[in-house]
């Protein structure tokens, strides 16, 4: 194939490519501009394959970077600027990244202490002399990208993304979602991320505007929401629940605005609810970083009637429920053209998550309703059993996460002789709310096993670079508040 944005800049010139701080862009003027950063680019060196990081916030300047290295047909590595310094020159090893295209002079210093890397400011950028270039043809079996899971469960693991995986993903998306050019995506969520740098291609492949933003800033993006023509929005759970609660007088947002999609993890049932009452139209997907994106997704037609569900495998993929117990539920398998050629660097790490015909263990857990849709009921190593019971925490702290001074709730298993394991929490919010109250909401919401034994206040849960609860740590926090 040719180049993405090449063959998006004859097929679509004028079209608006990207909007950021209100500025707009056309596709000519984005390739225009990414070609002069690419002939600056090929005069480090910097060719077909070459490993180049990529290390920024969502910007411009992060922007321009990774198209211009696409141009050259560069392997992607994405890292978190949110992470530490340790985790982050663990990543530039691990990857054998050469150079390092940095965002703001700054961040320069987390990755600075590794001699066999080239790091790269704009300024210096500015500076170089430039040099000819072909546009690197696509080709579907290449890698494109390296980018780290988020570390929920432990270390980050660095997958592989193939130009075919992409475009895969991108296809499922189109059909899942009947994009046409009069859409356009509003992305806070960060490119260093899937969930960003499948709208930067999608907005390539489709001929479509992205809306950029820096960051996620509640305000500005309800008002971006009301008066621009933006009709799809990715969010994660917490970043709907902050635009609701911005939105107290229930303003609906511009006429065009058709879907707010869903990712990185479950919803709870309340929020569902509120959307809908407000005629936000939401849209649950399933996905992670090994599936370039969602590998499940609602159609907006099933959105009402499916509530909770992650709806059904996207055109090419195909998902199964793998030993699974009397009421259906078991590990969630996948198959996909969008699925990893592998962990970088980890080849057995992956062959442990296949399975012998070839499907990929997802390690999460969930059971399909008779018509197909997924529910995804939490992760496998989360999962623990109590008197017999499955409890899945996820489940647990969706409810708490609805109760009035309750900030963020984590739950975790703590043995038990009678039961085998018993659910405990964890929770950030008001110190005076006290168990009885907190167990009395737990059973008018939850079965009775699911009601945590025990609520311990503490003042911060452990997280990942990227917001999610960082289960792993958990059982070390216990171990804190069981020693003071
Ligand atoms: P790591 O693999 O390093 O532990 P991670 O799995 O959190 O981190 P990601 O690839 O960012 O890294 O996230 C994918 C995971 O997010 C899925 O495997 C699943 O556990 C969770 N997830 C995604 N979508 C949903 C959903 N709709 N409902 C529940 N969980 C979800
Ligand atoms: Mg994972």
């Amino acid at each position: 194939m040719e180049n993405w944005l090449t063959k998006r800049a004859r097929l679509s010139p004028k079209q608006t490519a990207l909007v950021y701080q209100g500025q707009k862009y056309t596709f000519q003027e984005v390739a225009q501009k990414a070609r002069q950063l690419a002939k600056r680019l090929v005069s480090l060196g910097i060719t077909q394959d070459s490993p180049v990081a990529i290390l920024g916030f969502n910007s411009r300047t992060t922007y321009f970077n990774l198209l211009a290295l696409q141009q050259l047909g560069a392997r992607l590595i994405f890292l978190n600027p949110r992470l530490d310094q340790t985790t982050l020159q663990t990543q530039v090893q691990q990857s054998q990244a050469k150079w390092c295209l940095v965002d703001r002079p700054e961040l320069a210093s987390l990755v600075s202490t590794s001699s066999q890397l080239t790091l790269v400011t704009s300024a210096m950028l500015a500076q170089l002399p430039v040099q000819a270039y072909t546009p690197a043809d696509v080709q579907l079996e290449a890698v494109a990208s390296l980018m780290y899971t988020s570390g929920s469960t432990g270390k980050p693991k660095g997958v592989l993304q193939t130009y075919g995986n992409h475009w895969a993903s991108a296809m499922n998306t189109l059909l899942n979602f009947q994009v046409t050019q009069a859409d356009a995506w509003l992305c806070v969520v960060p490119l260093f991320h899937i969930s960003g740098f499948s709208i930067l291609l999608r907005s390539l492949i489709y001929g479509i505007p992205i809306y950029l933003e820096k960051q996620f800033d509640p305000q500005r993006c309800h008002k971006l929401l009301v008066q621009e023509a933006i009709t799809i929005m990715s969010v994660v759970p917490t970043m709907l629940k902050e635009l609701l609660r911005v939105n107290p007088q229930k303003q609906t947002y511009n006429s065009q605005f058709r879907l707010m999609f869903l990712g990185g993890g479950p919803l709870d049932a309340g929020t569902l609810k509120q959307c809908q009452q407000q005629g936000i139209p939401t849209i649950q997907s399933y996905g992670m970083t090994e599936t370039c994106s969602n590998v499940v997704a609602l159609k907006p037609q099933d959105a009402a009637r499916k509530l909770g569900s992650s709806g059904q495998a996207l055109f090419s993929n195909q998902i199964r429920i793998a030993q699974a117990n009397v009421q259906g539920q078991g590990e969630i398998q996948v198959q996909s053209p969008a699925l990893t050629p592998g962990y970088w660097q980890q080849p057995e790490l992956f062959v442990r998550q296949l399975t012998a015909d070839g499907w990929f263990k997802t390690g999460d857990v969930g059971y399909l309703d008779p018509e197909g849709f997924l529910y995804v009921q939490g992760r496998l190593d989360e999962m623990f059993i109590s008197g017999g019971e499955n409890i899945f925490p996820n489940q647990i702290e969706n409810v708490y996460q609805t109760y009035p001074g309750i900030q963020e709730i984590a739950v975790t298993d703590q043995t038990d002789s009678k039961w085998g394991a018993v659910p405990i929490a964890y929770y950030v919010g008001e110190a005076t709310l006290t168990d009885i109250q907190l167990r009395e909401f737990g059973r008018q919401h939850l079965a009775h096993y699911q009601v945590p034994v025990e609520f311990r206040h503490v003042q911060h849960l452990p997280h990942t670079a990227s917001g999610k609860l960082q289960k792993s740590h958990l059982k070390e926090l216990a171990f804190q508040v069981l020693s003071h």
